[in-house]
């Protein structure tokens, strides 16, 4: 219980000293190549603005890895401004979306910085008045969402399909890993595979049920080193996930290496030297062993890549990686052979993993 201790404090003390942005500087989108449910195309990604993630601003203090809260405004804003907003950033896309959608499939993911779910974060009928926007525009064909667990509900989904008539829906829920003492103690999660069992059946059985066409899908965020974890354990805990997470019926899956976001109990730790975002080598390994073994789609986020606060080969390396990598999330390829003079220290790191391990179970070490 340390780790939660800890965590709480942390963000208690982040909330104290963070500067509240207007949601009018909060609302951002980007346009980009994608891979849908139907193919190569194009996804127009857009964060709306919240109040912030019920789960981080709650007892619990949140996810050990996340601070996105500090893209929210921490107090109500006024629906009418959320629609506007989002209407303003679709707008600004809308010349792109017509063009594109005459030849390509276009994918709208909507990021909310917490639940799009949740009605704490994103009343209903703000939540009815996007998908209604959406509807509006054909050529928009997949709708993405994020969302906790606890919050896929049955009834809920059921209401967004009516609106959006047969675009495809997907719930991107935050599973972070398969073991439950590692998504509990060392991230924080708040649910039990359980939990996320039970909200991957409930998009399942409405996309199989023969009474409807509706497509709802599920996919698995899996992240890749928590605290308090080895460079190997890293590595094979991914790829358990994604294993376990294609077993329970999830349509995808999106690894999400560490970043160091600020504010977080990871920030504490990575300072204190205690702490390192994966090499990318890491990343790769992931990559390459789950597009080889899964028969679902794999993607791997390149957020903060080559940046000091991210995953980390070698200045030589970094940016070419990257790419290579983003090249290969939409066509699902394996990452060929790749010689640097970095991947030598990566391969000590591994192979040394156990070397200063205590055989003391983790459970019985205070943290502070
Ligand atoms: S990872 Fe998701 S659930 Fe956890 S604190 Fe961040 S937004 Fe909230
Ligand atoms: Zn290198």
């Amino acid at each position: 219980m340390e780790i939660q201790k800890l965590n709480k404090e942390i963000r208690d003390n982040y909330l104290e000293r963070m500067k509240i942005r207007p949601p009018e500087r909060l609302s951002v989108s980007w346009y980009q190549d994608d891979l849908l449910y139907r193919g190569s195309g194009k996804s127009l990604f857009v964060i709306v603005p919240t109040p912030g993630c019920s789960w981080a601003l709650g007892d619990s203090g949140g996810c050990t890895m996340c601070s996105y809260i500090s893209d929210c405004t921490l107090e109500p804003i006024d629906d009418e401004l959320i629609i506007q907003l989002f209407k303003k950033e679709l707008d600004k896309h809308l010349d792109d979306i017509k063009t594109d959608g005459k030849t390509m499939p276009i994918a709208i993911k909507i990021f909310v910085s917490g639940s799009f779910l949740n009605p704490q974060e994103i009343s209903k009928e703000v939540r009815c008045e996007i998908l209604e926007t959406i509807s509006k525009i054909d050529e928009i064909k997949e709708v993405i969402v994020e969302s906790r667990p606890e919050y896929v509900k049955k009834e809920a989904i059921e209401e967004i399909f009516p609106i959006i008539g047969d675009r495809l829906f997907e719930v991107s829920i935050g599973l972070e890993s398969q073991n439950e003492f590692i998504r509990e103690e060392k991230i924080n999660k708040g649910f039990s595979k359980e939990d996320f069992e039970k909200a991957v059946n409930i998009m399942a059985k409405i996309d199989n049920d023969e009474d409807n066409d509706y497509k709802a899908k599920s996919k698995a965020y899996i992240f890749i080193k928590p605290i308090l974890t080895s460079e190997k354990e890293a590595i094979d805990e991914a790829i358990q996930t994604a294993y376990y997470a294609e077993s329970v019926g999830v349509s995808r899956v999106s690894f999400c290496p560490a970043t160091i976001h600020k504010g977080t109990i990871i920030e504490r730790f990575w300072r204190k030297g205690s702490y390192q975002p994966p090499w990318i080598w890491s990343v790769i390994e992931v990559i390459n062993e789950t597009r080889k073994n899964l028969n679902i789609p794999s993607f791997m986020d390149t957020s903060g890549f080559g940046s000091r606060r991210g995953p980390y080969n070698c200045k030589k390396c970094n940016k070419d990686l990257k790419h290579t990598i983003i090249d290969s999330n939409i066509k699902q390829s394996v990452i060929d052979d790749y010689e640097c003079q970095c991947k030598n220290e990566w391969l000590a790191e591994i192979n040394s993993k156990n070397f200063n391990k205590s055989k003391t179970k983790i459970k019985h070490l205070p943290l502070i």
